[in-house]
């Protein structure tokens, strides 16, 4: 018997699956074990007994089974960006799958097939060669697996629809380690549950997409204002987007101005509200669509102009790094009336944080316009996204951050629709219930009990078979 940190595993058994892996194995002794157990979030520490860095799809049935033969509780890593780590567990066995990044663009078909270890970086790299693009999220490091089967929200969104509406196919291993293939045709009630609650259903290995032709040039990037203005700068933005074209996305944050090369070193340290825009479409109409947003008041700093798309995509990658302490309370509200904005303006001139930068994404658009039981995200007809993102460099200050992030949240409560899967921490069973919705939360749990009766895969946001 082997005895690792806090768990024992069977030497011999051990051995065997090292011995039959073509990624590898490791153990609490091994040099990288550090390395490889950290997740995005440096508030979560916690030390499997084993982590299988897997190749290919029979690394991953061969750690299931292992898993399943061992008694092994399993937590599966594509990017580690869980916001709560869900893919790192305590004891047990993570099902890593970094080592997966395999990228085939068809620019002719308009497809990609990616392997679940991509990064959204990764995917842009080979689809922006082609001025191709499927519609994903704001920071470059995050994994394409666990945010694309939460959903998907990005700068591409309304113009093209959440990334699992570019979904065509998945291929699976399921929880008895067996290797299935979902799309509308094949196992399509698996596809309907993977499309917005697919870390519960088995492991996604591989993905097949729609390509949409985008840029490489688009008009796109942020307006700074004081933030003593938000409450009159979000009440000209909350009239100004009744009106703009899909084509347009916007993301509202409210922070201290980051020390980044591209923004003068006066403004480094002012707390500031941005309003940043991608507009996915011809650049004469983008700046005309704009220019009203540009021409409110006097903006500190405007950095809104053509650029590369993958420039856009990187744009909030110094601003959330691994291992910094991070904490989310996240709600959808149906719009910004003046009650919420004046909660939202409020609220953010209390955070204590200069790290803290809290995201507010605009919806709608071809979201709102795909059927709200086509597949399991819930949420569509929402208005906004608000993330209250509390952020400290260490655990020092976190607990006064969160705090505030907590009481910035209550406050909104009355205003509360719905909340995306993604975006939610370890917040209970209600939370879990609310994100994926009552009526869908029942089909869900059938599909569960079908596809994995024993909970096998239960670090997610998880759907009890019971
Ligand atoms: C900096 C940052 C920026 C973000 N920006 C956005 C954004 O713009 N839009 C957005 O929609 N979301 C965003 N998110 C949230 C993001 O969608 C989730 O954190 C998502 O879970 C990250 O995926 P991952 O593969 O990195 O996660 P992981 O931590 O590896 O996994 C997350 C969950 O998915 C499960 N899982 C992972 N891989 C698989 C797989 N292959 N098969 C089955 N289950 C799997 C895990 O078990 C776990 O439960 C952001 C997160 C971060 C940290």
């Amino acid at each position: 018997m082997v005895r690792t940190e806090r768990t024992v595993v069977d030497a011999a058994a051990v051995s065997a699956m090292q011995a039959g892996l073509r990624g590898e194995l490791i153990g609490a002794g091994d040099a990288s074990y550090e390395e490889r157990r950290a997740v995005w979030n440096g508030s979560i520490d916690r030390y499997p007994a084993l982590i299988a860095r897997c190749a290919g799809v029979a690394d991953v049935i061969a750690a299931v089974k292992f898993a399943r033969r061992e008694g092994l509780r399993v937590a599966v890593r594509s990017g580690g960006h869980s916001f709560p780590g869900l893919s790192v567990c305590d004891d047990g066995l993570v099902i890593d799958l970094s080592l997966m990044k395999g990228i085939r663009v068809d620019p002719h078909a308009r497809t990609a097939r990616a392997q679940a270890g991509v990064l959204l970086g990764e995917l842009d790299r080979e689809t922006q060669e082609f001025g191709l693009a499927v519609p994903a999220g704001i920071v470059t490091h995050t994994g394409l697996a666990g945010l694309t089967l939460g959903g998907g929200i990005g700068w591409l969104m309304r113009k093209f629809g959440l990334t699992i509406d570019q979904l065509v196919s998945v291929d699976m291993v399921t929880a008895e380690g067996e290797f299935v293939k979902a799309s509308e045709k094949e196992n399509a009630d698996l596809f309907w549950g993977v499309r917005g609650a697919g870390a519960n259903f088995g492991i996604v290995t591989e993905f097949e997409f729609r390509l949409n032709p985008v840029g490489p040039i688009v008009f796109a990037g942020p307006i700074f204002w004081p933030m003593q203005d938000s409450p009159d700068v979000l009440r000209f933005y909350r009239d100004w987007i009744q009106d703009v074209p899909d084509e347009l996305t916007t993301i509202v944050v409210h922070r201290m101005v980051p020390p980044l090369p591209a923004i003068p070193q006066e403004l480094h340290g002012k707390p500031v509200v941005v309003v940043a825009c991608c507009y996915a479409g011809p650049l004469e109409d983008a700046e005309r669509v704009v220019r009203p947003m540009k021409g409110f008041g006097s903006p500190l700093l405007d950095l809104c102009a053509p650029k590369p798309f993958v420039a856009l995509q990187s744009m909030f990658d110094p601003s959330f790094p691994q291992g910094w302490w991070y904490y989310f309370k996240s709600c959808d509200v149906a719009e910004l009336s003046d009650a919420v904005i004046d909660i939202v303006a409020d609220n953010a001139m209390r955070m204590s944080s200069p790290l803290t930068a809290f995201p507010i994404f605009q919806l709608g658009g071809v979201i709102s316009r795909v059927g709200e039981d086509e597949t399991a995200f819930n949420g569509r007809n929402a208005g906004h996204t608000i993330n209250i993102n509390a952020t400290t460099a260490t655990g020092e200050g976190f607990d006064l951050e969160r705090e505030w992030s907590r009481n910035f949240w209550s406050a909104l409560e009355p205003y509360h629709t719905s909340v995306y899967v993604n975006f939610l921490m370890d917040e209970g069973e209600d939370r879990i219930r609310q994100a994926y919705g009552a009526g869908k939360y029942e089909r869900l749990k059938a599909l569960k009990r079908k596809y994995d009766p024993g909970n096998f895969f239960r670090m997610n946001q998880n759907i009890s078979p019971e």
